[in-house]
């Protein structure tokens, strides 16, 4: 039987230490902000804007609301984006990505100051995270950092697999492990021997979009398996990556959907929010 890994529980620590910061830097004069934008109305988007004010608003975080419509011309939002850069009171700027196809999502990437850049996604931000030298990093892979070293596993020389090389999950996901001295393998869509790969890992982590798609035999006894897939099914429960009853009882530790990853991911970008905050004003 595996230990679930609260994700959760983890999250509320998390928030809970940001809160603490933020009611200091309150004190101080400095009202942390976070602007994020939405253009459209996809669903799933909505829910994820939904809890990130929410979370904003536990952690004491001031946040300003962009939501735009699904026409809204790339210029227009480079416009709008410009704008918050040179705010001095609005610390990190968050695009709800996909865009609508019509904008072009590097462009609107690249508008962002690297400074206030809390999802990490900006050019210069992913390179200092390739040198090892960062301000930010991504949320989702910074969440499930924290939650392995929940377990208290050392990654240093352990096999880490990463299915999937997404550059919000995968690509940086590896590269964190790598930091942190694992042996990294990425596995994608034209991984030829996916199954022996995935059964060699000590740390499993699984990003794909693609429910239950990790079974028993492609998990090692005793492995750290991390799921960070959100599928919606038919009727209407989330479901994540990896098919949790058969491989709970196989795994070492293993996240639940929900309350994995998820929650992760939002305590981190309240993290990284406050350290944009710090970094503005030289308290960093
Ligand atoms: P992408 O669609 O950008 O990337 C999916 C990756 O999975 C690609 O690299 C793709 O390979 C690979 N892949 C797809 N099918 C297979 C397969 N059969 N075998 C091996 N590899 C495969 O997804 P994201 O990284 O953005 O997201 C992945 C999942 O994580 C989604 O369910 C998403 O909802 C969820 N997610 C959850 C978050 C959270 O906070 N919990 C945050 C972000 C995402 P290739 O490159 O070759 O096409």
């Amino acid at each position: 039987m595996a230990q679930i890994i609260d994700g959760k529980k983890i999250s509320t620590q998390i928030k809970d230490e940001v809160k603490e910061q933020v009611a200091a830097l309150k004190q101080k004069g400095i009202d942390v902000t976070l602007a994020v934008i939405q253009i459209g109305k996809d669903p799933a988007s909505t829910v994820y804007v939904g809890n990130k004010k929410k979370a904003c608003e536990y952690v004491g975080i001031r946040s300003l609301a962009y939501e735009l419509p699904e026409e809204t011309t790339e210029e227009k939002l480079l416009e709008l984006i410009r704008e918050l850069n040179d705010r001095t009171d609005v610390n990190g700027i968050l695009v709800q990505l996909p865009l609508p196809e019509h904008i072009d999502e590097q462009a609107v990437i690249h508008a962002i100051s690297p400074l206030k850049d809390v999802d990490a996604f900006h050019p210069v931000n992913v390179g200092k995270i390739m040198i090892g030298d960062y301000d930010f990093l991504p949320c989702t892979p910074a969440g499930i950092m924290e939650l392995i070293a929940s377990t208290g596993v050392d990654i240093s020389g352990k096999q880490c697999v990463v299915i999937g090389r997404s550059n919000i999950v995968g690509k940086p996901m590896a590269m964190l492990l790598l930091q942190k001295n694992g042996t990294v393998t990425i596995c994608h869509s034209r991984t030829k021997n996916l199954k022996e790969l995935a059964a060699s890992a000590d740390i499993l982590v699984v990003a794909i979009g693609k429910p239950k798609f990790v079974t028993a035999d492609m998990v090692k006894e005793g492995a750290i398996v991390i799921d960070v897939g959100i599928n919606r099914m038919e009727d209407g429960k989330l479901c994540g990556d990896v098919d949790f009853d058969s491989v709970e009882p196989k795994a070492g530790y293993i996240t639940p959907v929900p309350g994995g990853v998820g929650p992760m991911t939002i305590a981190m970008l309240m993290k990284n929010t406050l350290h944009a905050a710090k970094l503005q004003h030289n308290l960093a």
